[in-house]
């Protein structure tokens, strides 16, 4: 099966009491059962439900995986990945990470004795030098958050297995559509299906995908163990989401294009920052790895300063100022205000997230509208 048709058709059986095209909203939290242990396969939905199962079951059919595994949000699924580790364990991660991640690896989980190193990616051989006899997981995010820097998936799968690691990969940035980490030697890929695959703005969930039986065996158990699932509702949307996600995707990605493109002409714009761009640092890893470019765009003006920035975002009408992204409206952040706030000022500028810079997810509208809103927003 194809891409196309896995996003509609991975995965998935007509429902067998009625046939319904869609899995119905099996909202419940327990199942009959005729004699103790006599059930159909469900005992209670936070180890099971059947709408889940179908989202689970889509999920690992899109990643190109085996098993899926739908949590309550996106860094529920990274905290289930991470309960993986036991004190005294290290990991090395992306250092131009998402803002809730960094907090979640070093307010939480630094306090149970789980090392973390941030460093940038750019070179395996760099993140090789940091493995050591206690490192267990390499955790990457590529495209990054807001910078878009690419990494490549690859090199880092070669240095993980060298070294008998764990690699996973966040790819809520690029979805399935743009980049396969599974197909590219990742061992565990994570998404914050909040984001492009839920696409309406209208979800907060989280997922992991892998190929491994046992890995996944340890997943589910901390999933059900840990409990932070996410309910039928919920799940039912997210699988409509996933059934748009392809012809979504390729609007994002041109959308993404002209807006990048308009943006880099622009004279009172200083610097554009999309993977597209073949003066972009990574542009030739991102050509080889990915499929497109995507619809997340960053950018900072000429002679920019906070109030500067906070201006434009405060001037659009159609990009709705607004936290998170992938969504099918146009929303434009102000990464050092908003997303990655809880990162220090000196930690976020080593990585280049200034003052000045704004992130745009950019949406499925009519691409001359968007245009029009930045043309008077910026002045
Ligand atoms: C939003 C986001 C997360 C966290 O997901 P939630 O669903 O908000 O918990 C993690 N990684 C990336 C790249 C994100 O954009």
């Amino acid at each position: 099966m194809k891409f196309n048709t896995k996003t509609i058709h991975g995965g998935q059986e007509h429902d067998p009491a009625y046939g319904a095209v869609m899995p119905p909203i099996y909202q419940t939290s327990t199942y009959a059962q005729t004699t103790p242990g006599g059930h159909k396969g469900f005992e209670y939905s936070r180890t099971h439900n059947p709408t889940r199962k179908a989202l689970e079951n889509a999920f690992a059919s899109i990643e190109n995986g085996k098993h899926g595994l739908a949590f309550g949000s996106g860094l529920a699924a990274i905290d289930a990945v991470i309960k993986l580790l036991k004190p005294g364990d290290e990991v090395i991660s992306t250092n131009d990470l998402y803002g809730g991640t960094y907090r979640l690896f070093t307010k939480i989980f630094e306090d149970f004795g789980i090392k973390f190193h941030f460093i940038g990616m750019e070179n395996a051989d760099k993140v090789e030098g940091y493995v050591n006899k206690n490192t267990k997981l390499i955790w990457v995010e590529t495209p990054t958050n807001p910078m878009m820097n690419i990494i490549n998936i690859q090199a880092i799968s070669e240095v993980s297995k060298k070294h008998n690691l764990l690699l996973a990969v966040d790819n809520t940035f690029a979805t399935p559509f743009l980049q396969r980490p599974l197909d590219l030697g990742a061992d565990i890929v994570m998404h914050s299906a909040t984001k492009y695959i839920g696409g309406h703005s209208d979800l907060v969930m989280g997922a992991l995908i892998v190929k491994n039986d046992d890995l996944a065996e340890r997943l589910y158990f901390i999933q059900n163990a840990s409990g932070a699932v996410c309910g039928p509702q919920d799940s039912f949307l997210a699988l409509r989401g996933i059934k748009t996600l392809h012809v979504r995707m390729q609007r994002h990605c041109e959308n993404g294009e002209a807006i990048a493109k308009y943006l880099k002409n622009h004279p009172k714009i200083e610097k554009v920052y999309w993977p597209g761009f073949e003066d972009h640092p990574n542009h030739e890893i991102a050509k080889a790895q990915m499929d497109g470019f995507g619809g997340m765009i960053s950018f900072v003006t000429k002679d920019s300063n906070y109030a500067e920035a906070i201006k434009i975002v405060e001037n659009l009408k159609i990009f709705t100022l607004a936290e998170s992204l992938g969504g099918v409206e146009s929303l434009a952040g102000h990464p050092a205000s908003m997303t990655h706030a809880s990162i220090p000022k000196e930690e976020r500028e080593k990585t280049g997230v200034v003052d000045s810079l704004i992130r745009l997810s950019v949406g499925i509208e009519d691409v001359n509208d968007l245009i029009a809103d930045l043309e008077q927003a910026i002045g």
